[in-house]
């Protein structure tokens, strides 16, 4: 009994195949193995591919080689998320039964909604739609329809979002602490179903780990905001909430987060300085802060110099970290 009965933990591998992975992916994929190893817990891979128009799947093929490469070893998977429509279509129809949903015909950004949104990609929405009179909302539908016939048009079926009513959400994170969030004022009601009737990436992500039966979710600090309204949509669905922990972002000299355009921070790259792939990691690692002095190391034999408490303490409380090459 005690220790042994806990339930195992499981975390996740999440990335979205829209290109080849650079430092700040190899980062957080590193830091979510090791919390994860260091308690005997298992990883699920999980391709987020929900953004058909960026999606390629011989990305997909290409991360799963990388990570294989570079020692990160997953023990489940891969899921496609194009796989789920049926599953988002169902958490759709709970949220919409239990009166959590409402038509919104603002439609800028739709499309952006099925990626993950990024630091400072968040817009607060005003709840323009929230409260159209039933007439409003039947004669704006049929005005949709009647576009149908415009060539020009790509979404027909407004967006459906979820109301979030004004109040503090908590996350208990694992290298930020406590973090408190403001619904209302700093998201507003979100976006649940694209014009396209496909799942946002916030109702999708909702539904992997819960089924995937994730508990631990390690990613990277830009995704924090996305948290509470991960935490709101679990609770409306009944669901039980991951632990999480948001480790520092991987950014260049501006602050902004890396990305493809950041040549130097592509695995390419890498492999041209670096060569071998523990060689990568141990850069890495040094330039996070993880260890001392950089030397070319394994993910296995970090496991033999942490544990999850010294993993955290060397990551606690930063939100940032440069990237030099
Ligand atoms: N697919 C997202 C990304 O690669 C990660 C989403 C998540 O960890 O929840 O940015």
């Amino acid at each position: 009994m005690g220790e042994a009965s806990l339930p195992p933990v499981v975390g996740r591998f999440a990335p979205s195949p829209t290109g080849r992975m650079h430092a700040g992916n190899i980062f957080s994929a590193l830091v979510c193995w090791l919390a994860v190893r260091l308690q005997d817990g298992r990883i699920v891979l999980r391709i987020e591919d929900l953004d058909a128009q960026r999606s390629r799947p011989e990305y997909a093929e290409q991360i799963m080689v990388d990570l294989e490469a570079l020692g990160l070893s997953w023990d489940e998977g891969p899921y496609f998320q194009s796989d789920r429509s049926e599953r988002y279509r169902e958490a759709l129809h709970a949220l919409d039964e239990a009166g959590a949903l409402y038509p919104c015909f603002c439609t800028r950004a739709d499309l952006r909604s099925a990626s993950a949104p990024h630091e400072g990609e968040n817009q607060v929405y005003r709840g323009t739609c929230r409260y159209l009179s039933i007439e409003e909302r039947a004669m704006r539908l049929q005005g949709r329809r009647r576009d149908r016939s415009n060539a020009a048009a790509v979404a027909y079926e407004p967006t459906l979002r979820v109301g979030c009513d004004e109040r503090t959400i908590v996350i208990d994170d694992l290298f930020q602490g406590r973090v408190a969030y403001d619904l209302t004022r700093q998201c507003g009601d979100f976006v649940v179903r694209r014009s396209d009737g496909g799942a946002s990436y916030q109702l999708a992500v909702v539904v992997d780990d819960d089924e995937q039966g994730v508990n631990l979710v390690v990613r990277g600090c830009d995704l924090l905001s996305s948290t509470p309204q991960q935490m709101h949509l679990q609770q409306l669905l009944g669901l039980a909430t991951p632990h999480y922990g948001h480790i520092p972002l991987l950014v260049d000299e501006a602050g902004v987060r890396l990305a493809k355009r950041h040549q130097s921070a592509s695995l390419e790259e890498l492999y041209g300085r670096y060569r071998m792939p523990e060689a990568i990691i141990g850069h890495i690692c040094a330039l996070c802060g993880l260890i001392d002095e950089e030397e070319p190391l394994a993910p296995e034999e970090l496991l033999e110099r942490f544990t999850l408490e010294s993993l955290v303490d060397r990551l606690a409380g930063e939100r940032r970290i440069l990237f030099t090459a």
